[in-house]
C-alpha cells in the first residue's frame, strides 16, 4: 500500500530527489507519520532520517529550493534544521545508540534504518515513509506501530526495561502521549516505568516541566497525573500534590481527599480555558492544605490560611523545577492566594463593597479567578452543584455591574499624593499614605463614589481630623 497522499507537500518529493542524487535513502519518520494515521492534522515539525549524512541531505535540499532557506547545523548532534513554508524540517543520519548508566545522552554510531527505528521511544513513533523514487510513500513499520495506533497502545520497540532505563525522559513521554492521545500504556511498560522511576533524577527539570505542560494542556489532564501518581513518579516530581492524598477520620469527622479533588478541578478547568498558567493554578490551588491541616474537637477539620501558605509554596515549587519566576509565577500565586475569596462571597449575601474589594485585589485577573472557583465545584450533590453555580453567576453579574459604575479594576487613586501634599503643605510623610488609604477604603466601602470631587472633599475632611491645616486658607 502506498501513502503518497500523506506526502502531498512538494517538499517531500524534493527531499526524495536530492536523496536519489546523493545515492542515499531517506525517510520521514516519527510524529509526522503517527499524526497522519491519527488524523491529528498535518504536523508542522517533520523528522527526516537519512541512511548517510543528514546534514549533507539538508544542505542539498536547501540549495535546490528557490527560497534558499538557511540550514542550521548542530554538529554535536549530527543534525540539521531548515525552515520552509512554515514547516520545520529536521534532518538526521540514521543512528545506532548505546547508553551509559549516568546520562541520557547516548554514544552514537552510524546505523541502518532498522537501527534508527530501534532507538525510537515507542512503536507508534517508529513509523516511517520512504521518500526515494523507488519507495516513495511506502510504509516501514517494523514493530507493528500501526496496529498499536489502532489498539491505542503505547509500547516500546525493544525491551521496555532497557528503553526506560536508558532514557528516563521516555517515562514522562509515555504518560504524556497516553494523556494527549488517550492511549493505554501496555503492562510491561507500566512495570518498567514503575521500577525505573528513581532514574527520573538524571533528567533535567526543564524537560520534565515541558512534559508536565503538555499533560496539563491535554483534554483530560487527570489521566496523566493519575498515571504519574500510580507509577510513583509524582511523588518525586511534585510531592506537594501527593501529600494531599488520603482521607483522615477522627471522631467520625472526615475531610475530602484533596488530591483527587484537585484532579477533578483540573479536568473541569480544562473544559473552559486553554490558559496553561490558569491550569497550573488549578493544579496547585490546594497545596497549602497538607501543611495546614488540623483537627479541632469542636469544629472538625480546618486548613487555616492554606491559601497564603499555598501561594508561598508556589514560589518554592517553581524555583525547584526551574520554572520562570516571573509574572506567570506571580499570577499562579495570586490565584492560589485568592482562591477562596469568591467562595466566601457567594456563600453570603453578595454586597457591593465585597465585590469592589474582590475586583480591587484581583485586578485584571478577576475573570480567571472566577473561572478557577467555578472549576472548584466538585460536589456530587446536584442541588448543591446548582446552588454554587448560581451563586457564582450572581457574583459575576455583580462584578460587571459594579465595575461599570465604580471602575475599580485598575484602580487609580482619584486624588494623588502630590495633591495631598500641596493641599496641606506637606513634605513626604506618613500622613499622605494615611489619607490616600482612607480615600481608597471609603470608595471600596461605598461611602463615596470613585470620583474626583467626592474624593477631594473626603481628603479635606480626613486632613482636618488629623489636625492638618489647608495651606492657602
Ligand atoms: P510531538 O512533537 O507531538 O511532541 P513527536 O513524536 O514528534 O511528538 P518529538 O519530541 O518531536 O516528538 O520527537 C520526534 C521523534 O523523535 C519521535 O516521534 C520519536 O521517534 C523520536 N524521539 C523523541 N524523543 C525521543 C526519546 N526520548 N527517545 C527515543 N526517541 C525519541
Ligand atoms: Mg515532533
Amino acid at each position: 500500500m502506498s501513502y503518497k497522499n500523506a506526502l502531498k507537500h512538494s517538499i517531500f518529493e524534493v527531499i526524495g530527489n536530492c536523496a536519489d542524487d546523493l545515492k542515499i535513502d531517506a525517510y520521514v519518520i516519527g510524529g509526522f507519520v503517527r499524526d497522519f494515521f491519527l488524523k491529528r492534522g498535518e504536523a508542522k515539525d517533520i523528522d527526516v532520517v537519512a541512511i548517510g549524512s543528514g546534514i549533507k541531505l539538508a544542505e542539498k535540499v536547501a540549495s535546490v529550493l528557490e527560497t534558499k532557506p538557511e540550514v542550521t547545523i548542530f554538529k554535536n548532534f549530527g543534525t540539521a534544521m531548515l525552515k520552509y513554508q512554515g514547516l520545520e524540517l529536521e534532518f538526521v543520519g540514521a543512528r545506532k545508540e548505546s547508553y551509559t548508566r549516568d546520562s541520557r545522552n547516548p554514544v552514537v554510531e552510524n546505523g541502518s534504518l532498522e537501527d534508527d527505528q530501534n532507538r525510537r521511544d515507542f512503536t507508534i513513533n517508529a513509523l516511517a515513509f520512504g521518500l526515494n523514487k523507488s519507495n516513495f510513500g511506502s510504509l516501514l513499520d517494523s514493530f507493528n506501530g500501526v496496529r498499536d495506533l489502532e489498539e491505542k497502545t503505547i509500547r516500546t520497540p525493544l525491551n521496555p526495561d532497557i528503553t526506560y532505563s536508558d532514557d528516563p525522559l521516555r517515562m514522562m513521554r509515555a504518560i504524556r502521549f497516553a494523556t494527549q492521545l488517550d492511549f493505554v500504556i501496555e503492562e510491561k511498560s507500566l512495570q518498567a516505568i514503575s521500577s525505573n522511576r528513581e532514574r527520573i533524577k538524571i533528567i533535567s527539570k526543564e524537560r520534565i516541566v515541558d512534559e508536565l505542560h503538555k499533560i496539563l494542556l491535554s483534554k483530560k489532564p487527570s489521566k496523566g497525573f493519575a498515571l504519574l501518581n500510580k507509577m510513583g513518579l509524582l511523588q518525586l516530581i511534585l510531592p506537594e500534590l501527593t501529600a494531599l492524598q488520603g482521607i483522615e477520620e477522627i471522631e467520625g469527622q472526615r475531610h475530602k481527599d484533596n488530591f483527587w479533588h484537585t484532579l477533578e478541578v483540573v479536568d473541569n478547568i480544562a473544559e473552559t480555558t486553554t490558559n496553561l498558567w490558569l491550569r497550573w493554578a488549578a493544579l496547585l490551588h490546594d497545596i497549602g492544605k497538607a501543611p495546614t491541616k488540623k483537627f479541632h474537637k469542636k469544629i472538625g477539620w480546618t486548613f487555616h490560611a492554606h491559601e497564603f501558605v499555598g501561594s508561598k509554596m508556589v514560589y518554592k515549587l517553581f524555583k525547584r523545577l526551574r520554572m520562570p519566576l516571573n509574572d506567570k509565577m506571580k499570577f499562579v500565586q495570586k490565584m492560589v492566594l485568592m482562591s477562596s475569596r469568591p467562595v466566601i462571597l457567594s456563600e453570603e449575601h453578595v454586597t457591593d463593597s465585597a465585590v469592589r474589594r474582590l475586583v480591587f485585589d484581583a485586578g485584571d485577573y478577576v475573570d480567571d479567578l472566577m473561572t478557577l472557583c467555578e472549576a472548584d465545584i466538585t460536589t456530587k450533590n446536584p442541588r448543591k452543584q446548582k446552588k454554587y453555580k448560581n451563586n457564582f453567576k450572581t457574583v459575576r453579574e455583580k462584578i460587571v455591574e459594579v465595575e461599570e459604575r465604580d471602575k475599580i479594576r485598575n484602580f487609580q487613586p482619584p486624588v494623588t499624593g502630590e495633591e495631598i501634599m500641596q493641599t496641606f503643605g506637606l513634605k513626604p510623610s506618613k500622613e499622605i499614605g494615611i489619607i490616600k488609604d482612607a480615600i481608597k477604603e471609603a470608595i471600596l466601602e461605598g461611602e463615596i463614589p470613585n470620583q474626583y470631587a467626592a474624593a477631594h472633599e473626603f481628603m479635606l475632611k480626613k486632613g482636618k481630623s488629623l489636625g492638618l491645616k489647608e495651606k492657602n486658607k
